[in-house]
């Protein structure tokens, strides 16, 4: 499927059939599995974003779509057209390095044209696009200085000005707002998601930065030691997570220990903590069997402090941060700790480290897990 966007440019979805990378140990003693059997459909425009943490494979993804490294198995479609074994010059796409990887010698300008220029446009077609991007960008009257003249946020604008100017099918990023301090890092990629609308440009996303993820996706892929752990919108993973690592990952999560008892026909979930049986009217898709061990999960933002026994859990508070909108404390429940956040703290009871409390766990927002094996082996 191919569609045209306001100016005129060509996009197409991206298909990943399982695809695997293997290394060989670079002291020969072995193989690293980078990337293990991953099939991921980026729709036509969408952005879609691998999130995880360091060595999980987000890079070597990136890097097989762009051509640097071929798949050791499995196949990469842009369009119709499996790309798995063509150079990265003949696949049609543009890739945004953290780096952003400008010519320190030749200006913005020709740094925007370069591209233009290899593909051997027309002199007035050079000129024409180059104009449009660099207005899209916001970069007009930098045109003559050299990279070393910009600060780190209008670098990555040009870097990105160069990778939409050739009207890719695919736009590819790699961490590339991990260099700027973090004010700027929420106003760019505020900025880059709304140009990538515009454009309607099919982008995959790298990033270890949880926010990041939630903020310009349309649907973020969890990954784990090269595996694919959960695809979804933001919404839908942070509310229903798969297991313990997304739901630690995406978002903070408190889990406490326990036994799930049975679901009812409804849905409920009975789960059994401590000395307290409690009932999980909306327990998620990721729960094991009845009579297994589980988690309770839930967010910090779902518990409510209170001095009534019967309502809650009793606890003993160990830290007290105040931030402003919300105040957060550590929370001590025997062998178990957990973090509650209270918003607008102005309204509420201030709570010192050392008192004790009884920590109501708001039961509907709440999920049942699987119990990672090495939780169960503590
Ligand atoms: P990420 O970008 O998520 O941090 P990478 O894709 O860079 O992860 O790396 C995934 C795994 O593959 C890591 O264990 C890394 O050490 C290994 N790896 C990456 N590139 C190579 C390579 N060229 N040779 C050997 N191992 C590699
Ligand atoms: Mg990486």
């Amino acid at each position: 499927m191919e569609k045209m966007n306001e100016f005129g440019r060509k996009s197409s979805a991206l298909r990943l059939q399982d695809v695997t990378k293997i290394f060989p140990q670079p002291d020969g003693s072995g193989e690293v599995v980078a990337v293990d059997h991953v099939s991921l459909d980026v729709e036509d425009g969408q952005l879609v974003t691998l999130l995880g943490p360091s060595g999980c494979g987000k890079t070597t993804t990136l890097r097989m779509i762009s051509g640097f490294e071929y798949p050791t198995s499995g196949r990469v479609l842009i369009g119709e057209r499996d790309v798995a074994n063509l150079p990265p010059n003949k696949r049609d796409i543009s890739m945004v390095f953290q780096s952003y990887a400008l010519f320190p010698h030749l200006c913005i300008w020709e740094n925007i044209a370069y591209g233009l220029k290899v593909k051997k446009l027309s002199k007035e077609e050079v000129l024409e696009k180059t104009r449009q991007v660099i207005d899209l960008m916001q970069l007009k009257g930098m045109e003559m200085r050299f990279p070393n003249q910009l600060s780190g946020g209008q670098q990555q604008r040009v870097a990105l000005a160069r990778a939409v100017v050739i009207e890719p099918s695919v736009l590819l990023f790699d961490e590339p707002l991990s260099n700027l301090d973090a004010k700027l890092r929420v106003y760019m990629r505020d900025e880059l998601r709304s140009i990538q609308q515009r454009l309607g440009i099919t982008s995959l996303y790298v990033t270890h930065d949880q926010s990041e993820a939630m903020a310009i996706s349309d649907r973020v892929v969890i990954m784990k030691d090269g595996v694919m752990v959960q695809v979804g919108s933001p919404q839908a993973i942070y509310e229903d997570p798969a297991d313990m690592f997304v739901a630690n990952f995406i978002g903070r999560a408190n889990f406490l220990k326990g036994t799930l008892r049975e679901v009812d026909a409804g849905g409920t979930a009975y789960v059994t903590v401590g000395d307290r049986t409690m009932k999980v009217p909306n327990p998620g898709s990721a729960m094991p069997a009845a009579g297994e061990p589980c988690v309770l999960m839930f967010r910090p933002e779902h518990v409510r402090l209170t001095e009534d026994a019967e309502k809650g859990l009793p606890a003993r508070v160990t830290r007290s941060t105040y931030f402003g909108t919300n105040i957060e404390y550590e929370l001590h429940l025997g062998e178990e700790s957990a973090v509650a956040q209270i918003f607008n703290p102005q309204q509420t009871l201030r709570r010192n480290a050392g008192d004790s409390v009884c920590m109501e766990v708001d039961l509907g927002s709440a999920r049942v897990l699987r119990m990672d094996r090495q939780e169960e082996n503590v």
